[in-house]
């Protein structure tokens, strides 16, 4: 495995690999590499490809100070997980390499950025845009593996790739949970022992939701509100926001025009630490 650096050495890097014939599966984080991470390596791996892991805390996609500072990062840690994941190269800048200055030039994708993690997070969703757009043109044509658990990032990605004719084919990948049902999360380091029990209430909710909505003449925004009833039972979690959505435009669909499988939306405080999580949910028979 590979280590680099600088926006050179990853270029001069693939080349090499491009020149071999192979194709280049790109999988960017943010580090603190957990089983989530490892599925979208273990993706591009059977999928063939030269598998190019980006970690880099991305300042620009934090909307708050405290947020970024205490982001976990563990890098050492994280170049032996992904030597073990089958990973041939990883491109680690630091922050100087990736923003010598602030860009001025930044990537927003109307819409869809701007709803639920758009509207809780300001900012949040352009600097995501902003970043991936610059690691697809560091990584140049490849297969990009993005993980459902940021299900609205994933819609995104997919639709600035497509708008801006990047030459990048976008993989979306299952979400991977603990046991209990918690989806795995860099951020799941940061809750004590009371708030990491606490945090299955997102999964529990999701399941009270995806109930709800199996039953027939069910309106999608029943699905909402039994979702934010299990939450408000939890002490330790604050909701921020419970929603059914229609999976392409992350809107909530109109009463009429009710699709068969709507996403199921999530996003909680847990003591300190802001989770989020979704789930497809088919909806009851409502013709
Ligand atoms: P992050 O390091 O949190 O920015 O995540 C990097 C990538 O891993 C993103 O595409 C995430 O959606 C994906 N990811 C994070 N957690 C999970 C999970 N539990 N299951 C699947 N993919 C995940």
């Amino acid at each position: 495995m590979r280590v680099v650096g600088s926006a050179a050495a990853l270029r001069r890097a693939l080349a090499a690999v491009r020149g071999s014939g192979r194709s280049v599966g790109l999988v960017p984080t943010m580090g603190a590499l957990h089983a989530g991470h490892r599925s979208l390596v273990e993706r591009a791996v059977a999928d063939g490809r030269h598998v190019l892991l980006t970690i880099f805390v991305n300042p620009l996609q934090f909307d708050r100070a405290a947020d970024f500072e205490h982001y976990p990062r563990s890098l050492d840690a994280d170049l032996e997980a992904a030597q073990v994941m089958g990973v041939d190269t990883v491109f680690a800048p630091g922050a100087d390499e990736m923003f010598p200055v602030p860009p001025v030039t930044t990537v927003s994708v109307r819409g869809l950025g701007e709803r639920w993690e758009g509207a809780s997070r300001p900012g949040h969703l352009d600097g995501v845009a902003t970043v991936v757009a610059k690691l697809f043109s560091l990584a140049g044509p490849c297969a990009a593996y993005f993980g459902e658990k940021d299900f609205q990032q994933l819609v995104l990605v997919r639709r600035m790739a497509a708008d801006l004719s990047m030459p990048v084919e976008v993989v979306g990948c299952p979400t991977v949970r603990e046991a209990d049902g918690l989806a795995c999360s860099s951020r799941n380091a940061l809750l004590g022992p009371a708030e990491r029990r606490a945090a299955t209430v997102l999964s529990r909710a999701l399941a009270a939701g995806r109930a709800a909505l199996s039953l027939v003449g069910t309106q999608p925004c029943a699905a909402a509100g039994a979702m934010a009833g299990v939450v408000a039972a939890e002490p330790l979690a604050r909701l921020d926001y419970a929603a059914a959505v229609d999976p392409a435009t992350l809107e909530a669909p109109s009463a009429g025009a009710v699709p068969d499988e709507v996403r199921l939306l999530l996003a909680a405080w847990v003591g300190p630490v802001r989770l989020i999580d979704n789930c497809a949910a088919p909806v009851g028979n409502n013709r």
